[in-house]
């Protein structure tokens, strides 16, 4: 087999298992089978760029930046639909219509309303071409190098499709995916996201596709457009989406009557929290497209179309009483302890309150009666309080200004919506939920240990801090509660062994305020190791791509701190990897140290990502915007006017791609 076949076998390859896993829900080969395949496929595009494909099923890992979306016009306008609520309004739609129509026989499409973010994705010639967000229905911006990388979107069309179209779905991010990440930020020491919807529209807009790429999105198709498509009805047009590759839920319904569409209606109100995904109602269109055309539009909406909203779900209980969490990073949590009441399909004990801003804000006291709703968000909210039921002796909340676990004394900085417990030493809660961190599987993967075995251990003294770890012996363990002599060997064979853990993830576990665990990479990657990183100034680290001024501050902050500069130099002692390990540092050389590049525009030999590596690789530091602190701005096609003037006036020397390799070996 000649290179372009073989690598032209394995996209095909590639494709198909993309679409039995994530459209089809039915993979038929191990996730590692898969990584091997696409790891064979990236070496040989690697070494053969001729054979480069803007399709390739390597483009999902993302890479590629985006700096300004361009905006552009839509083809064919994206309407928004109109809104019922009910039974009566669903009548005096079909009586709008049948006026219009003149009383013919009328089936009925009936879909889920999937709540996320709307989208537009061009196919030309079977290839995804353009993705644009709805923007304001005439114009939107073009997102396609993030859509590129939600696997469940076909870059290559599989049947036979007509050669020019576009479909329209929602970007939504499913309920599980969204819990995974916010655990993720949570044991991050970051708020965690709100609701799905804002999440999954906000990561069409991110930079990196990259962080586009991790985010479990996924997207649900419900419409064509275009010309002499060779479809006659919605239902057939669902049919079609799903035999060309896209991924179009199997509920739709073809309905004969608006009775069998309020069945439908009525079914999925009372079911739609089974579902893996948030909707906010039914879609319900006529299901001719001939009628459709003779129906028309609004000015904003078609007239064959409806909406039928689900009642946002409310329960109304009684507020008994506000408590306050403390988390590892010392962030404090108002939560509202809930008289038990049965919302959306489960009981719920416990609201955010979010911060003391949110409990003013509503004036929300204990013993009040309060309306929790369950709109998109995960946790429930509290709407609002009924003041005709609040008690007469009621009082308003006062914040607390202790810590509720060891009485320091709360902190609240300008531009913080939290309050913080300063006492990052003495406050048992940070402790342990510190130590819970750099044992969790993403950071030292400690087996053998969990959340309540740290605790154990530090109420009886054994550790204060992550680096005691190290101390613990069988002898000390095996005494506890619930241990044994096997399970207190494999505590601490556990521990022992996370001395393999590579640098990027012991950085991720030390748990410094906002270093999750790309952070943690980026920063491993251009430092190489914990002493040049401990030697950075705020100024430098802001320096590296993807580093803001709020991580820079925390990182120098931390390796200020005398305490925390033993505790690393114990985990050195104890044989803690410190360093990026020699595989990663092979190719590696200092030719570049101490110098900055930016990196803008489009390459010819080389992808802008496999540039920056090779300025990481070699000492170098990669910047996000020119300043006086770069040395060179390397410059590809179509690089930003902007970048050229600033770089221009500050007198960096802009450099050429060719200029670049020969800097390098
Ligand atoms: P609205 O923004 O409330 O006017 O609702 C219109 C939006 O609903 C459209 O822009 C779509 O993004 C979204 N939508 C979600 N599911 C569907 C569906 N099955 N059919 C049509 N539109 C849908
Ligand atoms: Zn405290």
């Amino acid at each position: 087999m000649d290179t372009k076949t073989q690598i032209e076998t394995l996209r095909q390859e590639l494709r198909e298992h993309n679409h039995n896993y994530y459209v089809l829900d039915r993979p038929v080969i191990s996730d590692y089978e898969f990584d091997m395949k696409l790891k064979e496929l990236q070496a040989l595009e690697e070494k053969y760029p001729e054979f480069h494909d803007p399709n390739s099923p390597t483009i999902r890992v993302g890479g590629a930046i985006t700096k300004n979306f361009e905006t552009v016009v839509h083809e064919h306008r994206m309407y928004s639909l109109d809104n019922s609520y009910s039974k009566d309004d669903l009548a005096d739609w079909e009586k709008r219509i049948q006026r219009i129509l003149g009383d013919v026989p009328l089936e009925f499409t009936c879909e889920l309303k999937y709540d996320g973010a709307s989208i537009s994705l061009s196919y030309l010639d079977g290839k995804l071409d353009r993705a644009v967000t709805r923007g304001d229905g005439f114009q939107g911006d073009k997102v396609t190098t993030n859509i590129k990388t939600i696997k469940s979107i076909p870059l290559q069309l599989r049947g036979n499709y007509p050669s020019k179209f576009d479909i329209r779905g929602e970007i939504i991010l499913p309920l599980e995916g969204f819990a995974q990440m916010n655990a993720q930020r949570v044991a991050d020491g970051e708020d965690p996201y709100m609701n799905p919807r804002n999440t999954a529209s906000g990561s069409l807009k991110l930079q990196d596709s990259a962080l586009v790429a991790e985010r479990p999105l996924d997207c649900l198709l419900y419409g064509i457009v275009g010309k002499d498509l060779g479809i006659s009805s919605q239902y057939q047009m669902l049919e079609k989406a799903r035999e060309w590759g896209f991924k179009v839920p199997t509920i739709a319904k073809l309905c004969q009557s608006t009775e069998e569409v309020m069945e439908f209606v009525d079914h999925w109100d009372r079911h739609r929290h089974e579902l893996p995904y948030e909707t906010d109602g039914v879609v319900i269109k006529v299901n001719s497209l001939r009628y459709q055309d003779e129906l028309g539009y609004t000015a904003k909406s078609p007239r064959w179309a409806l909406a039928y909203k689900f009642k946002a779900e409310q329960a109304v209980t009684v507020l008994n009483k506000i408590t306050y969490q403390v988390g590892r990073t010392g962030a404090i949590t108002p939560v509202a302890n809930l008289e038990p009441v049965l919302l959306a399909g489960t009981t719920v004990k416990r609201a955010s309150l979010h911060n003391a801003d949110q409990i003013a804000k509503l004036d929300i006291r204990e013993g009040d009666t309060v309306y929790v709703e369950k709109g998109g968000e995960i946790i429930p909210k509290i709407m609002g309080v009924n003041l005709a039921k609040r008690p007469k002796d009621s009082t308003p909340t006062v914040y607390i200004t202790h810590c509720p676990e060891c009485d320091t004394p709360l902190l609240r900085t300008e531009g913080d919506a939290k309050h913080y417990c300063t006492n990052y030493y003495g406050c048992p809660t940070q402790i342990t939920g510190r130590i819970q961190h750099y044992i969790s599987r993403k950071a030292m993967d400690i087996e053998g240990m969990g959340s309540e075995t740290v605790e154990l251990l530090f109420k009886e003294g054994l550790i204060e801090n992550y680096a005691d770890l190290y101390t613990l012996t069988k002898e000390q363990v095996m005494p506890l509660e619930r241990m044994a002599e096997k399970s207190a060997e494999n505590l601490v064979n556990g521990v022992a062994k996370s001395v393999e853990i590579p640098f990027e993830r012991v950085l991720f576990a030390l748990g410094i305020r906002f270093v999750g665990e790309t952070v943690a990479k980026k920063l491993a990657r251009a430092y190489k190791n914990i002493d040049a990183l401990m030697a950075a100034s705020e100024e430098e680290l802001t320096a590296v791509d993807e580093i803001g001024e709020r991580i820079a501050k925390s990182v120098v902050e931390f390796f200020q701190d005398e305490r925390n500069l033993l505790i690393v130099e114990r985990l050195k002692g104890y044989g803690v990897q410190f360093e990026l390990s020699a595989d990663k540092l092979l190719n590696q050389t200092e030719l570049l140290k101490g110098q900055t590049f930016v990196v803008s525009g489009v390459f010819a030999q080389l992808s802008r990502n496999e540039l920056k590596k090779m300025i990481e690789d070699n000492g170098g530091k990669v910047g996000s915007s020119v300043s006086s602190k770069t040395n060179y701005l390397v410059a590809g096609d179509n690089m930003g006017p902007s970048k050229r003037s600033k770089a221009e006036n500050l007198g960096v020397p802009i450099i050429s791609e060719a200029d670049f390799l020969n800097m390098v070996p």
